[in-house]
């Protein structure tokens, strides 16, 4: 039976590969928002691309496939090309960061769309602000400009250059202290984020 993941171990990375997932957004288990428990969370690879490709830059991490195909452990420099339809449960051992890009069904790299900063024109497209519909300001733009002309108030907090409910990676990290991201996210949900509510 052809396995709905492919792992590649660390040796057997090639070169192009460490250097396309270098311009690649990161993944980090200590921020990410899937936490269901501790250590663990479950994933359905469902997103619109061929397959998902993620290179280990950090940590330790079993991956145990839903359809009873064998785990794989994965540690840093090991590759794993995880397919459309597939689903598993991640267990982190060690706090893990991976490097993530989308491939489509023949195996070519999709292009994501790129959002650069319109005032300092840094990359930005994991986290932006948009303002008035057409100006992509980076979070540490806007973080300057909540402390001082507030010409971006209103702005739009997005991620991936779509708007997002989530907190932005600036406030969450700041609560997380000993434990994986998931209890820090709930604890973190209700409270009150400064700058981002209306004015009344
Ligand atoms: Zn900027």
């Amino acid at each position: 039976m052809a396995h709905l993941y492919k792992f590649v171990p660390a040796a057997s990375v090639t070169d192009e590969f460490k250097e396309m997932a270098t311009q690649w957004p990161i993944w980090d288990s200590k921020v990410a928002p899937m936490q269901e428990t501790e250590n663990k969370f479950h994933f359905d690879y469902d997103g619109d691309y061929g397959s998902e490709r993620v290179l280990i830059t950090a940590g330790v991490a079993t991956l145990t496939p839903d359809d009873g195909s064998p785990a794989v452990e994965l540690t840093v420099g090991d590759s794993v090309h995880l397919h459309f339809g597939f689903g598993a449960t991640w267990t982190i051992h060690n706090p893990v960061e991976m490097a993530y890009g989308y491939f489509d069904k023949d195996g070519k790299k999709i292009e994501q769309d790129e959002i650069s900063c319109d005032v300092c024109g840094t990359d930005c497209y994991e986290e932006s602000y948009l303002f008035n519909d057409e100006e992509d300001i980076c979070p540490t733009c806007f973080k300057a400009d909540q402390n001082g002309s507030e010409e971006y108030e209103g702005a739009v907090y997005c991620r991936e250059g779509k708007p997002s409910k989530e907190l932005p990676k600036s406030l969450t990290k700041k609560r997380i202290t000993s434990s994986l991201g998931g209890s820090a996210k709930k604890k973190a949900k209700g409270d009150y984020v400064p700058g981002m509510d209306d004015d009344e």
